[in-house]
């Protein structure tokens, strides 16, 4: 295990923004993240799946950053459940459990990332999240030590769970019981339709920035719409005409235009319908007032 500095997060996230990261371990063993976490010494670190939903500021980051491989990336099917390490992609296991007729996980269809990014983020659709399907998960501590969590530790909610922060997800097991492979196939093509039809592919982007605000406001796409700022454009930044809740990046475009952005709609979005709209995404290596412009915590 190795601390690299100042590596390029652009290349390493999907929105291809960014500055580098002071200090990155890519770890692939138990005993590397061990060590990796060890050596912090109380420093507080961040881990790195797919860059999916994350957007790091144009100065970087300083707190170190983690990312896992090697043998934290598996799968493995069982008779009624499968088993995946962090590291897996989720389309790797969606694709898994439909190629092999397992019920449930349409919810997942055409999410990008990684298991542990998605165990983080409770990944899936408004009604169903991946830890709706947890029997397990397991979890590095700072101090090295691996507990093992059910649903009830975590009390997953919309987008978040209580799991302590600092902690690294590492495995986990999940119900996946054999159904009729006709109709799991047909639940997941029309979910995967669906998704490609409506949202945006094509561009990098983080998906939804901002949650749904929940009853009795409407989505967020459409408190967005409703503040006049789809299709608007800041660099090489755009709220997607697509889809209100996207922002892509069409080339070039810096954090700050994304941030930029996301300030004007939170700003007009309250003077519209009175609705203070908070960040989906994970924003890295911002300053506390950048944050409280998009009303996001450290
Ligand atoms: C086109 C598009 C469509 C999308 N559609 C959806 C959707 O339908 N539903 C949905 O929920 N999301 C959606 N997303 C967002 C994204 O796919 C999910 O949030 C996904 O779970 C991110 O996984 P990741 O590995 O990329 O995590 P990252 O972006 O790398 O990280 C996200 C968070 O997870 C943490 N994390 C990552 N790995 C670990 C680990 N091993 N242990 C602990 N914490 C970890 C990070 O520190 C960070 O806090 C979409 C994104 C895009 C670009």
């Amino acid at each position: 295990m190795v601390w690299e500095t100042d590596v390029a997060l652009s290349a390493l996230t999907r929105y291809r923004i960014g500055g580098p990261a002071a200090r990155f371990a890519s770890v692939d063993t138990r005993p590397e993240l061990t060590e990796a976490l060890r050596s912090l010494e109380g420093a507080t670190c961040r881990v790195l799946g797919w860059g999916a939903n994350v957007l790091v500021a144009d100065r970087g980051m300083e707190e170190p950053l983690i990312t896992l491989s090697g043998e934290f990336d598996f799968l493995r099917l069982a008779y009624d459940s499968v088993e995946a390490g962090a590291a897996a992609g989720l389309p790797a296991l969606v694709g898994e459990v439909r190629r092999e007729g397992r019920t449930g996980w349409e919810f997942l269809e055409a999410v990008p990332g990684s298991v542990g990014g998605g165990l983080r983020m409770n990944a899936g659709s408004s009604e169903v999240g991946l830890w709706d399907r947890a029997i397990w998960v397991d979890a590095m501590t700072p101090a090295g030590d691996i507990v093992r969590l059910g649903r009830e530790d975590a009390q997953p909610t919309y987008r978040a769970t209580r799991v302590p922060a600092d902690w690294v997800f590492i495995a986990a097991r999940f119900t996946a019981a054999a159904g009729d492979p006709a109709e799991v196939n047909a639940k997941h093509s029309e979910r995967r339709r669906r998704k490609i039809e409506t949202q945006v592919y094509e561009l990098p982007s983080c998906g939804s920035i901002w949650k749904n605000p929940g009853p009795p406001h409407g989505s967020a796409w459409e408190l967005v719409e409703q503040a006049g700022m789809r299709g608007a454009i800041r660099g090489g930044a755009q709220i997607t005409e697509r889809h209100a809740n996207f922002i892509a990046n069409l080339g070039g475009a810096a954090a700050a235009d994304v941030l930029s952005l996301m300030a004007e709609t939170r700003r007009r979005v309250h003077e519209a319908v009175g609705v203070w709209l908070e960040p989906e995404i994970c924003l890295w290596g911002f300053e506390r007032e950048e944050l409280a412009s998009v009303g996001a915590a450290r």
